[in-house]
């Protein structure tokens, strides 16, 4: 085993996932030998994810901190942060208007009634929140005591505080020396654990594919095919063409280059549908396979896993159309513009965990008068749909740090 490359040995472990899960679903699936197989596929796929998430925490506080104090001059940091901001904001408007301009055209809710899924929707209590309560919500998660951000896995504000510490660290200069060092070894070593942890990749993605094939329920996608198609259609093309195509005319990468270099974290991404997750290995990827500079990957990776998410934004504004064709309404232009702005809102806000857009989905829904309970509708085939949307998520991180890379290189009089 030890001969083939890891990357090999997680393209064997998807495909052999996605075959074994088919051939698990069309066998009877109380057997005991089916139930034994997908009880060890639980355990395995487990396992991994929390080690991942072991490492999570030390892992995005570190490698910010190190990211921005590297970047030791003002300018320079200003232009990584602008740059950074300027690009997720930037790929979100286009993943949203794609959405939306998919979603007016193809009516993927169209030859379908909300009465057909009454049994679904009976019974669901969606939680709801009014756009102001979920802005004191968001903002208020901003900020937070660092020691129980970190024991409480809140990646946000563990954002915030290494970031405001990467910049006293900027500010501070020389005096402040050691502590850097410090976090740069720590940093170092978490990124040997990663490496470990990378080994049992195969078998944690080939278990996460094999329970998700094996469990699908065929009933519903069939129901929901046209609209499932749109999706799915609209994330690849956000994903095939939109990012690589702005990637190719920044930097002059090939898209086939990226992918290469990028298969891990997306393979990842799609088996565990979450960006939070697979962070270790997006950073892996970025500075292993990709080269993108530790100071720059450090800093644009963290943020981007937690508030830059295109296949959600773009997700969120597709599925609001949808419930508005289920429920016979036809958005004017001033709520599809009340849409896009939620559904921007949503998905910065939305943690990267499987099915967090779900939770903020309630949110543009409630925006232009939609019924929340509508979820209920969507919940089924979320798992389907959250293993595409999480891996544009984490490519637009990657595409996001070679851009910001090629920016500040660009532009460095003073190295
Ligand atoms: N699962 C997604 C992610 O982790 C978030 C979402 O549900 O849209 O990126």
């Amino acid at each position: 085993m030890s001969k083939i490359s890891l990357n090999t040995q997680i393209l064997l472990g998807t495909v052999l996932g996605i075959l074994l899960g088919f051939w698990f679903s069309m066998l009877d699936q109380e057997s005991s030998v089916i139930q034994n197989s997908l009880y060890v596929a639980k355990l395995v796929s487990a396992l991994f994810i929390d080690l991942l998430r072991m490492v999570l925490i030390p892992l995005v506080f570190t490698s910010i901190v190190v990211g921005v104090a590297n970047l030791r001059s003002h300018q320079q940091m200003n232009r990584v942060w602008q740059g950074t901001l300027f690009f997720f904001f930037s790929t979100m408007v286009l993943a949203i208007v794609l959405g939306l301009t998919a979603a007016n055209l193809l009516q993927p809710g169209s030859g379908l009634q909300i009465t057909m899924f009454q049994d679904v929707m009976q019974g669901f209590q969606a939680t709801q929140m009014s756009l102001p309560e979920f802005f004191a919500h968001f903002l208020h998660s901003l900020f937070q005591n660092p020691i129980a951000a970190l024991a409480q896995d809140n990646v946000l504000s563990v954002v915030i505080f290494a970031l405001l510490l990467g910049i006293a660290l900027v500010v501070g200069g020389e005096r402040y020396r050691n502590i850097p060092l410090l976090m740069q070894e720590f940093l170092g070593l978490i990124l040997i654990l990663v490496g470990w942890i990378m080994r049992l990749a195969p078998f944690g993605i080939m278990a996460l594919l094999m329970q998700l094939v094996a469990t699908h329920d065929t009933g519903l996608l069939t129901t929901m095919a046209k609209f499932i198609a749109v999706v799915i259609g609209i994330t690849l093309l956000h994903g095939v063409v939109v990012l690589p195509l702005i990637l190719y005319l920044v930097t002059g990468m090939t898209p086939i280059k990226f992918w290469l270099g990028a298969r891990e974290a997306l393979i990842t991404a799609f088996a565990t549908s979450s960006s939070a997750a697979t962070l270790p290995v997006t950073l892996h990827c970025a500075e292993q396979y990709l080269h993108v500079k530790r100071d720059v990957a450090g800093f644009v990776i963290p943020l981007g896993a937690t508030m830059n998410m295109d296949g959600t934004a773009l997700y969120e504004a597709v599925a609001a159309l949808f419930v508005a064709n289920l429920v016979g309404i036809e958005l004017s232009l001033l709520q599809q513009m009340i849409v896009f702005l939620t559904a921007m809102m949503a998905s910065i806000g939305a943690p990267g965990i499987p099915s967090a857009g779900m939770v903020t989905m309630a949110l543009v829904l409630q925006s232009v008068g939609l019924p929340v309970e509508a979820i209920a509708i969507l919940l089924p085939v979320d798992r389907i749909l959250d293993t595409f949307r999480t891996t544009v998520n984490v490519e637009g991180d990657l595409v996001g740090s070679l851009v910001v890379q090629k920016w500040i290189s660009e532009d460095k009089p003073n190295e």
